[in-house]
């Protein structure tokens, strides 16, 4: 699982790090917002704090914090409920089933070996999968508004008239 978060973390700060650069200029009445939803369902997924992007959101493997400690986002009134499970649990399903396609037809294990192979594998997806959807629901949901969250001011809302031809 650590193996997994380094390298979604990896391949996360290449996609999205020019995002974060505000780093430098942010204090906390003014976090540095995600630019777009897919940059906060990012962040959440990475396990940080979809708000600013820079604490951690989980204390626990799926227990969120209340608070962020940088900008203080509330993420109490976070309800991702099942979906998370749900989410894992399909993404684990097309991760496995070509696996198991290839075990059973190209591989000389007996029934049983095949069968731990297979549940031992799809336990390890599941757990390295849950809190990356977690995260990334929680993050949708801020971000859109719902449950009782207020809709986050997006950038582009702040940056409005200041130029007349742009
Ligand atoms: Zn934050």
């Amino acid at each position: 699982m650590a193996g997994f978060e380094t390298l979604l973390d990896r391949i996360v700060d290449d996609i999205s790090e020019d995002g974060a650069k505000g780093k430098e200029t942010k204090h906390p009445a003014a976090p540095a917002l995600p630019k777009t939803a897919f940059q906060a369902a990012l962040r959440g997924m990475r396990g940080h704090c979809p708000s600013c992007g820079e604490s951690r959101m989980f204390p626990r493997l799926l227990k969120p914090f209340a608070h962020c400690d940088i900008c203080g986002q509330d993420w109490t009134p976070q309800q991702a409920d099942d979906f998370p499970a749900y989410v894992a649990i399909i993404l684990t399903g097309h991760i496995m089933a070509p696996i198991i396609i290839f075990m059973v037809n190209k591989t000389d294990f007996s029934m049983w070996t095949n069968l731990a192979i297979m549940i031992g594998l799809a336990l390890v997806l599941i757990g390295a999968l849950l809190q990356p959807a977690k995260g990334a629901i929680i993050a949708l949901q801020w971000w859109m508004g719902l449950n009782g969250f207020v809709k986050p001011v997006r950038p582009e809302e702040l940056l409005v008239p200041n130029d007349g031809n742009t």
